[in-house]
C-alpha cells in the first residue's frame, strides 16, 4: 500500500502567515533549490499558487515531465494524491515526491476501493475465464488499481487516449472492465459506436455489481459505477440555456461529464485539449466551458479578448480538493522538504504499476 514518509502535516503557525510571506518564503526555497527542485502544478488549483509552478499541466504530463528533469532531487504536486502517487512511479529512484496537503484526495478514485475491485473480478471470474476480460484504470486511480492492471495484463489511460486504450484492450482480449469513471466508459463507448446492449455497470455495493450472470456473460464493457462530482454538475439544460443565451456561443467540456452534455457540446476533451480550444477560438468568441472552475476563471482572465462562460452558470464546479492546497501548505512542504508530506508508493506496487503505464506509453501513441 502507498505510505506517507515521516510526518504529514498542514502547519497551523502556516495558516496564520500573511500571502505576501508565505510568497516570499516559496520564491526563496524556490531559489536556494534551483533545478534540484520542481514544482508540478495541476490545472485546477488556486489562481494564488499557480504562478509557482515549473511546469503546468494536467496529471500525467506533469509526471512525465517531472521525471525527465535529471537534476530534480524533489518534486512537488501541487495536486491531489493519485497524481503525487503517480508521479512517485514515474520518478527516478534518486527523486522524492511530496503532495503539499495531505488531505487532497480524489473522490472519484476512492469510489474503486482495490478490495472492491477484487471482489468483483472474483464475481466476474467466476462467469468469465479472467483471460478473456482486459483491465483498464483511468489515470485518475490509485496505485493499486494501476498495479492491478499492470498484473493482470491490463493498462492505463488518460482522458485524451481512452479509446485507443479500449481498441488496444480488445485486441487483446474480448471484454474490457473499466474504472472507476463509469461517463468517461460510456462516452469513449459512445465514440466507438458500441452496442448499449453490450455495455453494464458495476455497482460494487450490490451482488454481482446489480446485474444478472447473463448479462455478465454478454457484456463486452464493463464500466464502475464512480463518478467525478465536479464534471456531473454539468447537465444538458445548461447547454440548451446558455445557447439560447448566447447565440452563436462555442461549449467545450470534459468527458467525465454525462453522455447528454458530451453529445450536446461542440466539442470535448482533456484539460489540455480544452486549454488549446480556448487559444484557438478567434478573439471575440464567446466560450463556455464545462470543467473544474479554478481552470476556467483562469482561462478568463488569460484571455481578456474572448467571453469565457462557466457552463452551469450558478452551481460552482469547484474541486474541493483541488482547493485544499493553499500557500501556507506549499510553503511549509518546502520549508521541510525531506521531512513532511512526501508520497512513497512501496516497490512492489509500483513495479506493477509501471507496467500497466508503459504499456499505455508504448502502445497508445
Ligand atoms: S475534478 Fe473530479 S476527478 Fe479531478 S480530482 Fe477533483 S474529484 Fe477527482
Amino acid at each position: 500500500m502507498t505510505t506517507f514518509a515521516a510526518k504529514t502535516l498542514v502547519s497551523q503557525e502556516y495558516k496564520a502567515l500573511p500571502p505576501e510571506v508565505l510568497k516570499a518564503k516559496i520564491a526563496r526555497k524556490k531559489s536556494e533549490w534551483g533545478k534540484k527542485l520542481v514544482i508540478l502544478m495541476h490545472h485546477y488549483q488556486r489562481k494564488e499558487i499557480v504562478p509557482f509552478g515549473d511546469h503546468l499541466g494536467d496529471s500525467f504530463g506533469l509526471s512525465q515531465k517531472a521525471a525527465a528533469e535529471v537534476e530534480a532531487r524533489h518534486i512537488v504536486f501541487c495536486g491531489v494524491h493519485f497524481m503525487a502517487e503517480s508521479a512517485d512511479i514515474l520518478a527516478r529512484p534518486e527523486q522524492h515526491v511530496y503532495l503539499p496537503n495531505p488531505y487532497a484526495g480524489c473522490p472519484m478514485a476512492d469510489m474503486a476501493q482495490i478490495e472492491d475491485v477484487f471482489f468483483a473480478w472474483d464475481e466476474i471470474s467466476r462467469l468469465v475465464p479472467a483471460d478473456e476480460i482486459t483491465p483498464v484504470s483511468y489515470m485518475n486511480s490509485a496505485a493499486v488499481l494501476k498495479a492491478f492492471c499492470g498484473k493482470n495484463g491490463g493498462i492505463v489511460c488518460t482522458s485524451s487516449n481512452v479509446t485507443k486504450a479500449f481498441n488496444w484492450a480488445l485486441s487483446q482480449r474480448p471484454k474490457i472492465f473499466f474504472f472507476p469513471d463509469e461517463n468517461l466508459g460510456l462516452n469513449a463507448a459512445r465514440m466507438l459506436k458500441y452496442d448499449p446492449a453490450d455495455i453494464i455497470v458495476w455497482d460494487f455495493k450490490k451482488e454481482r455489481g446489480g446485474n444478472t450472470p447473463e448479462q455478465i456473460k454478454k457484456a463486452r464493457l464493463i464500466l464502475w459505477k464512480g463518478y467525478c462530482h465536479v464534471h456531473t454538475n454539468f447537465r444538458p439544460e445548461h447547454i440548451e440555456e446558455m445557447r439560447t443565451r448566447h447565440p452563436g456561443v462555442k461549449i467545450v467540456v470534459h468527458p467525465e461529464c454525462i453522455p447528454e452534455v458530451v453529445e450536446k457540446a461542440d466539442a470535448f476533451g482533456s484539460t489540455n485539449f480544452i486549454v488549446n480550444y480556448v487559444k484557438e477560438q478567434p478573439p471575440g468568441s464567446v466560450i463556455a466551458i464545462g470543467t473544474e472552475l479554478n481552470l476556467v476563471s483562469r482561462l478568463a482572465d488569460e484571455h481578456p479578448d474572448k467571453k469565457i462562460l462557466d457552463l452551469s452558470g450558478q452551481t460552482c464546479p469547484i474541486c474541493v480538493n483541488m482547493f485544499r492546497t493553499t500557500l501556507a501548505d506549499l510553503a511549509f512542504t518546502l520549508d521541510c522538504l525531506g521531512e513532511v508530506n512526501e508520497i512513497i508508493v512501496e516497490e512492489d506496487i509500483k513495479k506493477d504499476a509501471l507496467l500497466a503505464l508503459n504499456r499505455m506509453l508504448e502502445f497508445l501513441k
